[in-house]
């Protein structure tokens, strides 16, 4: 079976404040994701090109919380973090910190594929863009009206999702393709008002993005600090390599036991072995969607 999820973030976007209008534009942004993503593996291509080619889509529409659209530091600048990891041989790219690249997956899959190294941060990161012939961009071509004006929110002291209904809205992907490869992808501007420099869990390898053949590949989103402290996306997969639990149950003991526990919240997205699709969050909301070859095509929020 192949099979791709994806994640459009989580977050509290009160569902009284998501009106029809923008629920169908989130919807719309997804499904163009799911769709691209799955084209991919229906074609018999690999599982990272389809989580590439999914988060790219993300990363393009203003809606998500990662490139275009990302979430501003205190400053009004966007500072993008992004991971990609294939479960085969546990090879791993990732960047933080960039300010440039249009499409940060793609970077983090070059630092994969053609650096001898697996993080790369700020200035060394967007030379490396430079080298590599990818696209670069002003910094304000990530910021967005509604961007600046939570930002403003936040440091007016008002809580963002009261004000506007956009949530956090990282984005991920993962997949399995027909060869039983799986691969995870993870891309965000972060959180808004964050210092200049934090980077969170989603280009943390095992925190927030992380992938094995044979055992599950997961992508994370929610408050990153705490995903870091657990290095959930490992915890995940080592639940079910090591203990046995389903991949369901281990999505499960870190969403709402372990993270809870701490004081963290947020979902994931993980795809087993077998391309058992699960997705789970914490908060009131995950943007997600799902497509598999035995028939699974869903979107939801709530
Ligand atoms: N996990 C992301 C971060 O902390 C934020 C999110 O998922 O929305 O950078």
């Amino acid at each position: 079976m192949h099979a791709i999820a994806i994640h459009g973030g989580a977050g509290a976007v009160p569902r009284a404040q998501l009106t029809p209008e923008r629920e169908r534009l989130y919807r719309d942004g997804l499904a163009a994701a799911l769709d691209a993503g799955y084209a991919v593996l229906e074609s018999g291509g690999g599982s990272l090109d389809a989580v590439t080619a999914a988060v790219r889509v993300l990363e393009d529409d203003p809606l998500f919380n990662a490139g275009r659209g990302a979430a501003l530091t205190r400053d009004g600048a966007a500072e993008l973090d992004a991971a990609i990891m294939e479960g085969r041989q546990q090879r791993a790219g990732a960047v933080a910190g960039v300010r440039h690249v249009r499409n940060p997956v793609e970077l983090a899959r070059r630092v994969m594929e053609r650096s001898r190294h697996v993080l790369l941060v700020g200035p060394g990161a967007e030379e490396f863009a430079l080298e590599e012939g990818l696209t670069l961009v002003p910094n304000h071509y990530f910021r967005t009206a509604e961007r600046v004006a939570q930002l403003e929110a936040e440091q007016r002291g008002e809580r963002v999702s009261e004000l506007i209904p956009v949530p956090r809205g990282t984005v991920g992907a993962v997949a399995r393709d027909r060869a039983g490869n799986l691969a995870a992808a993870t891309s965000t501007g972060g959180m808004t008002n964050k210092r200049p420099g934090r980077v969170g869990d989603s280009p943390i390898i095992g925190a927030g993005t992380f992938a094995r053949n044979g055992v599950c590949a997961v992508s994370a989103t929610g408050h990153g600090e705490y995903f870091i402290r657990c290095v959930a996306a490992f915890h995940v997969c080592a639940a079910v390599e090591h203990r046995g639990l389903t991949l369901q149950q281990a999505v499960a003991e870190v969403l709402h036991q372990v993270l809870k526990a701490m004081g963290g919240d947020g979902g994931l997205i993980a795809v087993g072995a077998d391309g058992h699709v699960v997705m789970d969050f914490s908060s009131d909301g995950m943007f997600r969607g799902a497509r598999s070859s035995e028939g699974l095509h869903e979107i939801a929020i709530y």
